[in-house]
């Protein structure tokens, strides 16, 4: 068993255990930080950690990150950001305005000041900044494989003294890229459709 401290709260729980199961063992309510309970996939159960002896803090995911003997845990509240950016998703299938669009609505994503905090903060490893870079030189198929595997926890956004909103940025690209490369299933189904290889009945 290893001793760890979540939430100001002392517990015990059995080495190899995630932060997000010591909690459970510790007998912390899981009802404001979970989500997909350990698929690494929702960002909900985003956590400060310090281990024992280090001198900084970091953000993880608790569900990812195994507990260690020491380590002190504080569970990061769900928050939402100051400054919205609401767009109409189906307008980005036209490149051209999608550019213009993604500037109008991230107007400080070209003032980034390449500070790294969003990397550090990043519980996912992503190179954050550079996929803010490469949305803002319009490259969003890059910019899109950069945040391919983002969570939306919102890190990266809180560190940001630009207020750029990154992850915003990174599923701004993500959109337009799908918006701009329709399912090759679909366009074949639309053909056969528009054909007759393929009767569609269009009356209730
Ligand atoms: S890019 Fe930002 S929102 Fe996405 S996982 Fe990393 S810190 Fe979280
Ligand atoms: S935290 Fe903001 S300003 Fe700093 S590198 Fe990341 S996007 Fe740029």
């Amino acid at each position: 068993m290893i001793g760890v401290e979540i939430d100001g709260r002392s517990a015990q729980a059995p080495e190899g255990t995630t932060v997000l199961l010591a909690a459970a063992a510790a007998g912390l309510p899981l009802t404001g930080n979970v989500g997909c309970m350990g698929q690494g996939v929702c960002g909900a159960c985003r956590a400060l950690v310090r281990r024992d002896g280090a001198a900084t803090a970091e953000t993880v995911l608790a569900c990812e990150t195994r507990a260690e003997d020491g380590m002190r845990v504080s569970f990061l509240d769900r928050f939402t950001l100051p400054r919205q950016a609401p767009y109409d998703e189906t307008a980005l299938a036209d490149g051209w305005a999608a550019y213009e669009r993604m500037l109008e609505l991230f107007p400080n994503a070209q003032n980034c000041r390449h500070c790294s905090g969003c990397d550090r903060a990043c519980p996912k490893g992503l190179s954050v900044q550079t996929g803010v870079m490469q949305a803002t030189s319009g490259d969003f198929g890059a910019a899109a494989e950069t945040f391919a595997l983002c969570v939306m926890c919102n890190l990266c956004a809180a560190a940001c003294p630009e207020s750029i909103a990154p992850n915003h940025v990174g599923l701004f690209a993500r959109r337009a890229l799908a918006a701009s490369q329709r399912p090759t299933d679909l366009i074949r189904r639309l053909h056969q459709i528009v054909t007759g290889a393929m009767a569609v009945e269009t009356t209730p």
